[in-house]
């Protein structure tokens, strides 16, 4: 009886479960001292776990007779800071995630398997004897009778922060025996970063929009929108620079360091040792001390992907988003969350302003922006005074073409290779060729495990499957009538660079994808190539689209703007603008005007047309006002239930049952539809099919939300199917 009265632990732990774990304290420790945010190992089914504890309870759910101890208190510090607590529960809860999950897949590997959370500094402390030691017993030693005196009045010192004659007298000390060797954990002592170099001389659009940032203001959302090449990184450099000379620390995110290796080297160059990098490029041990080094407050400038949104900061002063229009700060596996609405969060519980930046800013922040919960910041012209390029369309339907090439786009080429011009070609889609086809019998080659056609790659004679990585050798007959007559249709960048090789024999290309970057620094080394002015011609993927500062680029040609125009997505028309502006920013940069063709098979598409009249702006606004009247994001909030297993009746039964007991919940200003099959219904040899919700507000849709995994769980039909919420989820197929 009096065990159930005790208070209870409430702790998160790696597990599919939508809820948290009580526990009982180790026999013998009293709950009020233990601090949120500590480890503490626990029995868990038959085995043990680490669990995270989010808080302490007067009374538990679970019964008490069922109410096990925890074994083992793993720290005396907590090793996440109170607001990130915070953010972890708000976003477990905002998205319907196990929060166990949640918060776990934030901690580096180290922390996970019960590394310390503070790196270990060499330190000393008195020994027994040492306090027992009068003063004047070292008259003769006045450096060892200060020190000493220290060490009584602050405990343990860090022998680094001692000066060499306070070294020497430890030393003195410790061969006496008052003194002895200890570890400590790090230091979170102000440090001394060393003062970051001026920077640019601003323009006066770059200093209007450093100085609209207050961080003395406190919480506030910046949405800077500077077109492709007005100088957004001086910017994010000079806010950071003033936030380190006033010792705080700043957070700066973005969509890939790998694919944007300049930003980490001038990030160097102006910081020096301040910086520290997090990203999944790093091995377990550089990460666990990357995430140390934010967390004690030795780097001042912390620089990641989307998870180091979690990284802890000592002294939190600014967060930036780089290109927050990007679909990379939305996490889709395991764990589903929004960096970028994260942030958001976060910026307003610490109290510091937030900037979101972009050329191509996301529907979402531009809404904001013009109610006025966002401050814009504009930028609308390019360092130097170049202008914008214009874009043109080049019909498909009306020009022959050369493997995918068009005469007109080939001709600008020639023009602009003759004028010393550097071209860059962009298709989204790698390998050489998206299917291969029997000129006999129609017959095309289809993914056995996907609803998805097989990629061919000619470097290697394999056809992949770019859904599921299903792959195979090129066969050499039709499975379906035997004939030898396959045929690659259509294009893909390593056909493209092959028919590059042919029309311009004398002019070095290179390829840029996946496929031709997975060895380490190969990307560096092509851009690196590229900037140099030696390679001309540049064919690649969406990397290209990241930032990349290319001056000599003067054509950029989008060979198939046609992918997302007729997509079921209702976000696909959105994607496609801001892809073809980022692409078409990376030219005329220089000195040269820049020009950008794009082919289309529908010129007269109202989309494609105002983007090249109006601009991204023009766009937005119209596809803004498009959304409005349709009710849909993000005048709407919408939630997805995704199911899946590897029979086709299940998921659809599943769903079902969900959809009536959402329905049953009775929530006005809610709608659920469906359910519905998945835009390519089989994937990895698992048909999937979705439940739509959809709210005019985050309100009502939170509250059905609220009571759903629970009894979602409950449901016969869950057995049968992985089941996923999706909420704000990044696209609907
Ligand atoms: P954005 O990120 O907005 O596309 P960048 O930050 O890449 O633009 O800047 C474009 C180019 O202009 C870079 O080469 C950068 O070094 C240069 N630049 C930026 N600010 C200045 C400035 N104040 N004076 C001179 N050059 C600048
Ligand atoms: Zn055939
Ligand atoms: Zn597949």
């Amino acid at each position: 009886m009096a065990e159930a009265e005790a208070p209870i632990l409430r702790l998160a732990i790696p597990a599919p479960i939508h809820g948290y774990f009580d526990y009982l304290p180790p026999p013998g420790t009293a709950a009020a001292d233990l601090a949120p945010g500590i480890r503490i190992e626990v029995p868990f089914g038959r085995g043990r776990r680490l669990g995270l504890l989010v808080g302490i309870a007067a009374d538990s759910e679970v019964p008490a007779a069922r109410l096990r101890h925890a074994l083992r208190v793993l720290d005396q510090t907590p090793v996440l800071p109170p607001d990130l607590l915070a953010l972890l529960r708000w976003g477990a809860d905002y998205y319907r995630q196990p929060p166990g999950e949640m918060f776990w897949s934030m901690l580096p590997a180290g922390l996970r398997q019960g590394a310390a959370a503070a790196a270990a500094a060499r330190g000393i402390a008195l020994t027994p004897a040492g306090h027992g030691h009068a003063h004047d017993e070292l008259r003769r030693a006045p450096r060892q009778a200060e020190l000493l005196a220290r060490l009584r009045d602050s405990g343990p010192l860090r022998i680094g922060e001692l000066d060499p004659p306070a070294r020497r007298a430890a030393a003195a000390l410790c061969a006496r025996g008052w003194v002895e060797p200890c570890e400590l954990g790090e230091s979170t002592a102000a440090p001394d970063w060393p003062a970051p170099d001026t920077g640019l001389a601003l323009t006066p659009e770059q200093a209007a929009a450093v100085a609209g940032v207050r961080p003395d203001a406190g919480f506030a959302v910046h949405l800077l929108q500077g077109v492709t090449g007005s100088g957004k990184t001086e910017v994010y450099l000079q806010l950071m620079a003033e936030r380190l000379r006033a010792g705080a620390q700043s957070l700066i995110l973005v969509p890939e360091i790998g694919l944007t290796p300049q930003l980490l080297t001038q990030l160097r160059a102006r910081f020096g040792a301040a910086v520290c990098a997090l990203h999944s490029g790093l091995g377990d041990a550089e990460r666990l001390a990357a995430w140390r080094a934010a967390r004690s407050g030795r780097a001042a400038i912390i620089v990641g992907t989307r998870s180091a949104l979690f990284a802890p900061l000592a002294r939190p002063g600014l967060i930036i988003l780089d290109e927050e229009h990007d679909s990379s700060f939305r996490q889709q596996e395991g764990v589903r969350y929004s960096a970028r609405d994260l942030a958001v969060v976060r910026a307003r519980a610490l109290g510091v302003p937030l900037v979101l930046g972009s050329a191509t800013p996301s529907l979402e922040s531009l809404r904001h922006a013009r109610e006025g919960r966002y401050q814009l910041l504009e930028m609308p012209r390019r360092i130097g005074g170049g202008e914008e390029p214009a874009l043109s369309l080049i019909d498909l339907g009306h020009h022959r073409q050369q493997q995918g090439l068009s005469t007109p786009l080939l001709a600008a080429m020639r023009r602009h290779l003759d004028a010393d011009g550097q071209v860059l070609l962009f298709l989204n889609r790698r390998g050489f060729a998206p299917a291969l086809w029997c000129t006999d019998c129609g017959h095309v080659v289809e993914c056995p495990r996907c609803d998805a056609r097989m990629t061919v790659h000619q470097h290697d004679r394999r056809l992949r499957c770019h859904h599921c990585g299903t792959e195979r050798a090129v066969p050499d007959a039709c499975q379906a009538c035997g004939s030898a007559a396959l045929a690659p249709v259509g294009q893909g960048t390593e056909r493209i660079e092959e028919a590059l090789a042919r029309l311009f024999p004398d002019i070095r290309g290179v390829r840029i994808d996946r496929d031709t970057t997975r060895r380490r620094d190969s990307l560096a080394r092509h851009l690196e190539a590229v900037r140099r002015g030696e390679v001309r011609i540049l064919v690649g993927t969406q990397m290209l689209t990241k930032g990349h500062d290319f001056p000599g680029i003067s054509l950029v040609g989008i060979l198939d703007a046609d992918q997302g125009l007729f997509s079921s997505d209702y976000r696909a028309s959105e994607r496609l603008a801001q892809t073809i502006i980022q692409v078409a920013g990376r030219c005329g940069r220089g000195e040269r005007p820049g020009e950008v063709l794009i082919q289309t098979r529908f010129p007269t598409h109202p989309l494609l047309q105002r983007l090249c009249d109006e601009g991204y702006r023009g766009f937005a606004a119209a596809l803004l006002a498009e959304r409005e009247a349709a009710g849909w994001p993000p005048y709407a909030r919408l939630a997805l239930l995704r199911a899946e297993a590897p029979a086709r009746r299940p998921p659809q039964a599943f769903l079902e049952a969900a959809r009536e007991l959402a329905r049953s919940f009775g929530i006005a200003g809610t709608e659920v539809l469906g359910p519905a099959p998945a835009g390519m219904e089989r994937r990895a040899g698992r048909y999937r099919q979705q439940l739509l919700f959809l709210a005019a507000d985050h309100r009502p849709l939170q509250r059905l939300l609220g009571q759903l995994p629970a009894r979602l769980a409950a449901l016969p039909e869950a057995r049968q199917v992985r089941w996923v919420i999706d909420v704000d989820p990044p696209d609907l197929i």
